[in-house]
């Protein structure tokens, strides 16, 4: 057993950050992290960091265009909080050494992004995240915070009240990879999930094969509420044979997009006659894929990105290691021809229902970056704001597990405050199938007092593997893969009724199947087929709920479209999705957003670019 104030789970951008923060204000801290540190995804990010730093540039301007990108479900204490906090922290990382790209003049450079009004994309060429973690991680490293790194975090050790406001998390239960421990950590002041992206629910993704949304998973079995899971950005610029990120960098110094007639589709198309494909990302999505679905796409499948003009020297000094990427993943020399790109999942605007301090609907639970919801992004998140969100987040959640006075929040959590039940009835059964058998994770409470719910959680989680290696069955990965493809092709950039209640069906059959699951390496150390399995679990439930919101979503807005509901409709959807599992059984409610910021209110309007 294991004993520290605050335990961070996740070791990326979001973690580091809340680690760092929780330290300063005085807690003893530790990380628990399935990958080291610099292997977290964030080491992934490429294009850069959104931060009103120059005159000419201000945190309401930033706060109006995230609203605006959101769709207007963005609540606007947190796009405030974001927009005023992120010049400071990247300030912050500046002076820890982060090696920022400058102009001649010494400042740090920024570069235009999708749907911002000023350039106030501040970045490291284009490894800004692997510049950023290293930074961070750094600093983790000087101060001393103890790293526990390839450990696999099963469970969350949460008492077991009937209504989850009344439930308290009192650590986490984690498995060495290395060893096949199974252990527990207590933490005296609270939790702090930072898992990052879920990417491996669909099977074209930039996201990295440990993005399986474990945080998100965990803490919806444990009562708390998952936000506006319907909403998952595709990227317009992966590369069509891996998924591979081309970084909206490129159109940033001015990369054009040319379906197979040559046209520059975004004006002669007429898709964003002002911005072009500096469009915000589901824009720029939906309209590659028109383009391919109306004949006009290559080898009917992708578009062009073409960066030639740019000239050698610039793409040299500015995207290096996009050239690298396009040869290496897909052959092609972006010095000499246009790279070929489309669609693909790249991030989560929905997870873990916060308020602006990371808290969650559990006493002693935070959670702050991808796996996080504390409604920054809404229906659509603009480029270049995940990375603030990490620092600005992480730092908050950090500082208030850490036991620091941050006031009132004002956005709520759980049934807290306004909410209403959903009017939608499921044609195929959700949740539980049941008979979950021993080698399902329950994520549900075992315990109802602080001192023996760890205990019993430990027990629970070393049953589940025990079992998982004694048993025969089924490998996860053919159940991996179903939904992988279900989830593709029907829950993607364009949606419709029938092939969403589809995808029900198909997750329906994969939870049956996954009852039979079982690990044929029996092996205690290094074994991924173990940790896959359990990952899996997670994907099944996250691709369920996430396809719930689909479906019950009556109208298209940011990055969800509907076939039969081809407007946005404030007056009935001005609304948070909400799924809480309830003990097996997923529920779907509604809460308000909250539109009201310090000294404005941010009326919707139609959204152009
Ligand atoms: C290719 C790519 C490029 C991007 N570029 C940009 C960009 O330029 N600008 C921008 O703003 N955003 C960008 N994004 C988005 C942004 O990078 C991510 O949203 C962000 O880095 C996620 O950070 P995180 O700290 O939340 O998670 P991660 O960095 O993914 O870290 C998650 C951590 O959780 C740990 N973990 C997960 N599950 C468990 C478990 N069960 N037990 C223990 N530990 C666990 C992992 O080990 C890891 O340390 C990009 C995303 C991708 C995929």
């Amino acid at each position: 057993m294991h004993e520290h104030d605050v335990i961070v789970v996740g070791a990326g951008g979001a973690g580091l950050r809340a680690a760092i923060a929780a330290q300063e204000a005085g807690a003893d801290v530790a990380i628990v992290s399935k990958l080291h540190p610099v292997r977290s995804h964030t080491g992934a990010a490429e294009g850069g960091i959104n931060a009103a730093l120059r005159d000419a540039d201000s945190w309401q301007d930033h706060a109006y265009d995230t609203m605006k990108g959101s769709d207007y479900l963005g609540d606007a204490p947190a796009v405030e909080a974001l927009c005023q906090e992120s010049p400071e922290e990247v300030i912050q990382l500046e002076h820890w050494g982060m090696p920022f790209s400058r102009e001649e003049d010494g400042r740090v450079s920024q570069r235009p992004f999708g749907g911002l009004s000023f350039p106030r994309t501040t970045y490291a060429g284009a490894e800004t995240g692997h510049q950023m973690l290293h930074t961070m991680y750094e600093q983790v490293v000087k101060r001393g915070v103890t790293v526990y790194d390839e450990w696999h975090v099963m469970d969350l050790a949460v008492t077991d009240e009937d209504d989850p406001a009344d439930r308290t998390c009192h650590g986490v239960v984690a498995y060495d990879i290395q060893s096949g421990e199974v252990s527990g950590f207590r933490a005296d002041n609270g939790v702090i999930l930072a898992t990052g992206g879920m990417g491996q629910v669909f099977d074209h993704t930039t996201n990295a094969v440990a993005n399986t949304g474990d945080g998100v998973a965990m803490a919806y079995r444990a009562g708390v509420p998952m936000e506006d899971m319907e909403f998952i950005q595709f990227h317009p610029t992966t590369l069509p044979s891996t998924g591979v990120l081309i970084s909206e960098g490129v159109r940033g110094e001015g990369g054009i997009l040319y379906n197979s007639e040559g046209e520059r589709f975004m004006f002669e198309h007429g898709y964003a006659n002002n911005d072009g494909e500096l469009a915000s990302r589901d824009v720029v999505s939906r309209a590659e894929l028109t383009e391919v679905n109306e004949g006009r796409g290559i080898e009917d499948e992708y578009v062009h990105l073409d960066m030639r003009h740019l000239g050698e020297e610039r793409i040299l000094d500015r995207l290096e290691n996009i050239l690298h990427l396009a040869e290496d993943f897909e052959g092609a020399d972006g010095l000499t021809e246009p790279m070929p790109v489309k669609p693909g999942q790249h991030y989560a605007m929905g997870g873990i229902e916060t308020n602006e301090h990371g808290e969650t609907a559990i006493d002693g639970l935070y959670a702050a970056g991808e796996c996080a919801c504390a409604s920054v992004h809404g229906a659509n998140r603009l480029g270049g704001n995940a990375l603030p969100e990490l620092i600005v987040f992480g730092k908050r959640a950090g500082r208030h597990a850490a036991g620091e006075d941050m006031g009132e929040a004002t956005v709520t959590t759980g049934k807290d405050g306004e909410w209403e039940a959903a009017d939608y009835e499921f044609e195929i059964e959700v949740g539980e199938t049941g008979g979950k058998g021993p080698a399902a994770a329950d994520g549900g409470a075992v315990a109802s007092d602080a001192e023996s719910v760890l205990g019993a959680t430990v027990e629970r989680a070393k049953d589940r593997v025990d079992e998982l290696l004694a048993r025969k069955g089924r490998n996860h990965a053919e159940i991996r893969s179903k939904v992988q493809e279900t989830m593709t092709a029907n829950v993607n950039v364009f949606r419709e009724e029938g092939r969403l209640e589809e995808t029900l069906g198909d997750l329906r059959e994969a939870r049956e199947a996954y009852k039979d699951v079982a690990v044929s390496d029996p092996s205690r150390t290094f074994n991924t087929d173990l940790i896959h399995t359990m990952e899996t679990r997670n994907i099944l439930d996250i691709a369920e709920a996430l396809t719930m919101g689909a479906l019950a979503r009556k109208e298209f807005r940011g990055a969800h479209w509907r076939k039969e509901h081809q407007e946005r409709k404030d007056e009935n959807w001005l609304k948070h999705t909400l799924v809480s599992w309830n003990d097996g059984e997923p529920e779907l409610w509604y809460k308000p957003t909250i539109l009201e910021g310090e000294n404005k209110t941010y009326e919707p309007k139609s959204r152009s670019y």
